[in-house]
């Protein structure tokens, strides 16, 4: 489609990248560009003169509509054995036909009957598809718990009822079993799904059905987006604040802003859903850009939950304590109670760093600046950046002492003994995004989750995202300072952001939720922000701050990253970069300096970071940048327009 490749080619322009490499995004499935080998099928032939038995009779009945089937159908409708139906070929009273059979995906039904909306549901709705074609983006915003996907399905099944397909890109599809129910329960069929761990032949399946436009709904990650949609009539970018939605290698790009370039392009209207939109998102409002369609109570019932801060700092647990006493009160009631309650912790494994007692040696990653991650389970150290991995020694490699080293600090392995020792009747379980938990393996604890066969679960990320368990009453945040601190200007935006996902998660039925967050730091405005359940004065803060730094969405920026084996190499093309830094009213350039993981599988890693105001071609003043001072032929060079990521 031509919005298709007008898309590609403004990515690879706007990205600084190959426009081949861009393609490729929507060619990953290449022998889906032939068509499928033909079947063999039969239909009706002259009819004949002699008397027919049963079986044969039964068979000339199923054909009777004048269309082709196959054996199998044949076979199965008519209760007849394939040699039969081969015998009825070979004497021509059936002919045998090959026929190409095209994917296809069935027409959603939309007559099923439908939640019966709110009148600020249904007030949301129809501002929604007031204007149902056009480029046009929405910003539909509501506490978690509001119906937002009802609300937005109400304009899917506008789209369709008008016949054009729909996409609806999710941030993390491996959790979307309960989305996939959702759909499934309001529209009566399954939406083609595209995301990494679709089958191949899956895939293929998807990518033609897309293209000859008998995909009705494609639920995607984001690469989604490069599906060859023929007649593509909305889309929705669902949890649009979420980070999973930046593809961080290869073609750098974030797909939330991609489909909005892919929406105009089409003119055709998106709709973003979020409780806590991007800062980015909001300034489109703001500036009169975007539409604000807004759900401000929770469906039904269900209240808000109330959010308590805990003050770390009067808890004086014990360095080898996670849980505070009033966390693990609550805890023991909710259980009491025959509640659920959640425990989250954004740290794989058992603890992120082993040292050495008696030298104070830390164990870290060969290869990478970073420590190593005990595994308890698997009884191994492993890296979070490469993957290496080796077994826990018993000497330390330093010192040579025997059985010396301490686990420092809380990970989800090493949560579940605490909480076991406090509940030791509870049923615990652990939600995390390990190497060696596949999406089946995740989906299986959702489930039991939610069949209330688990009465604690413990997790990371994994488990804010979406979920909806009538029966969890209480989320303990372990750790709500942890993502507060290093050099990403977005990190106060995106704790609040994921701790009031987390905190969603209770009380989402009759029975009201409580959110207890343990912090060392209650007065930081994320905290306060969570606590007084108001976002508003947080975001203006974050927003003057922003605005006054020149930071996005107020300035622009573009990151270079280059990496090589050799320190003086890299530092050699970091230098020429910097000396032939452009220049410009409120342009400038900081660093270069070392990336906060300096160093990955071995490669040095120095940033240069490009600030630009708003209005300017920045593609463009990277592109003549660099090739005023292209790097060594050692040294790889990566430009990240709008980074997400300040690693
Ligand atoms: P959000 O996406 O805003 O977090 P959801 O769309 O997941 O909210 O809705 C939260 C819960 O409330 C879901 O279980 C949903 O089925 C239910 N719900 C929302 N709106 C309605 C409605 N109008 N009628 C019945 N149930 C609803
Ligand atoms: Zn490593």
């Amino acid at each position: 489609p031509t919005p298709l490749m007008r898309l590609i080619d403004w990515i690879a322009d706007y990205t600084l990248s190959p426009p081949g490499m861009v393609l490729r995004l929507g060619l990953r499935v290449p022998e889906a560009l032939h068509s499928p080998k033909p079947s063999v099928m039969f239909e009706r032939a002259m009819p004949g003169t002699e008397r027919l038995t049963p079986v044969r009779q039964r068979v000339m009945a199923v054909l009777e509509d004048g269309l082709a089937h196959s054996a199998r159908e044949l076979t199965e409708r008519a209760g007849a054995s394939p040699a039969v139906i081969k015998a009825m070929a070979d004497g021509g009273r059936i002919n045998r036909i090959e026929r190409i059979v095209e994917p296809a995906y069935a027409w959603p039904d939309l007559s099923t009957t439908r939640a019966e909306l709110s009148p600020d549901q249904r007030r949301a709705a129809q501002t929604l598809i007031k204007e149902p074609s056009g480029f046009k983006v929405s910003l539909l915003q509501g506490v978690t718990g509001s119906g937002k996907t009802e609300v937005y399905f109400e304009a899917v099944a506008d789209c369709l009822a008008r016949g054009r397909q729909v996409l609806i890109l999710l941030p993390e599809i491996a959790l979307s079993v309960q989305f996939l129910a959702r759909f499934e329960n309001r529209f009566g069929v399954k939406p083609a799904q595209w995301h990494s761990d679709v089958p191949i032949a899956e895939r293929r399946r998807v990518w033609r059905a897309a293209a000859l436009g008998t995909a009705p709904v494609v639920v995607g990650a984001r690469s989604a987006l490069f599906l060859p949609l023929p007649d593509l009539g909305l889309i929705i970018v669902d949890e649009e604040h979420d980070s999973a939605f930046k593809q961080e290698d290869g073609v750098i790009y974030h797909a939330r802003d991609m489909a909005v370039v892919r929406a105009r392009l089409g003119d055709i209207p998106i709709i973003l859903s979020s409780a806590t939109p991007a800062l980015e998102t909001q300034v489109n409002v703001d500036r009169g850009r975007y539409q604000h369609v807004v759900l401000a109570a929770r469906h039904g019932l269900a209240e808000m939950p109330a959010i308590t801060a805990v003050d770390m700092r009067r808890e004086r647990l014990s360095g080898q304590k996670f849980i505070s006493g009033s966390l693990a009160r609550a805890l023991g009631e909710t259980l009491e109670r025959g509640e659920q309650s959640l425990l989250f912790l954004n740290r794989r494994g058992y603890a992120p760093l082993t040292l050495c007692r008696h030298c104070g040696h830390r164990m870290a990653c060969p290869d990478c600046s970073a420590w190593l991650i005990e595994h308890r389970f698997e009884q191994r150290l492993v890296c979070h950046h490469c993957g290496h991995g080796r077994r826990q020694p018993d000497t330390c490699p330093n010192c040579e002492r025997a059985h010396s080293f301490v686990a420092c600090g809380p990970g989800v392995e090493r949560l579940i003994e605490e909480a076991s020792e406090l509940l030791p009747d509870a049923r615990i379980a652990i939600l995390s995004s390990d190497q060696n938990t596949s999406p089946r393996d995740v989906r299986a604890v959702i489930d039991a989750f939610g069949r209330n066969e688990i009465d604690v679960l413990i997790g990371t990320q994994i488990v804010a995202k979406g979920h909806h368990f009538p029966n969890l009453t209480l989320v303990g945040v372990v750790d709500a300072d942890l993502g507060l601190h290093g050099a990403d200007p977005r990190a106060g935006e995106r704790t609040f952001q994921l701790l009031n996902q987390v905190a969603g998660r209770a009380g989402r039925a009759e029975k009201p939720g409580r959110v207890l967050v343990q912090t060392f730091d209650p007065s930081n405005p994320v905290m306060r922000a969570l606590v007084a359940g108001d976002s508003s004065a947080f975001y203006a803060a974050q927003k003057s701050e922003r605005s006054f730094d020149a930071m996005p969405p107020f300035g622009r920026l573009a990151a270079l990253i280059l990496s090589g084996p050799d320190l003086d190499d890299v530092t050699a093309s970091a230098n020429a970069l910097a000396k032939s830094a452009p220049t410009g009213p409120d342009v400038s350039v900081l660093g270069p300096a070392p990336a906060a993981l300096a160093r990955i599988r071995g490669m040095h890693r120095l940033r240069l970071l490009l600030k630009a105001p708003r209005g300017g071609n920045l593609s463009q003043i990277v592109r003549e940048w660099i090739a005023r001072a292209p790097p060594a032929a050692h040294v790889r060079l990566i430009i990240d327009v709008d980074p997400q990521s300040f690693l």
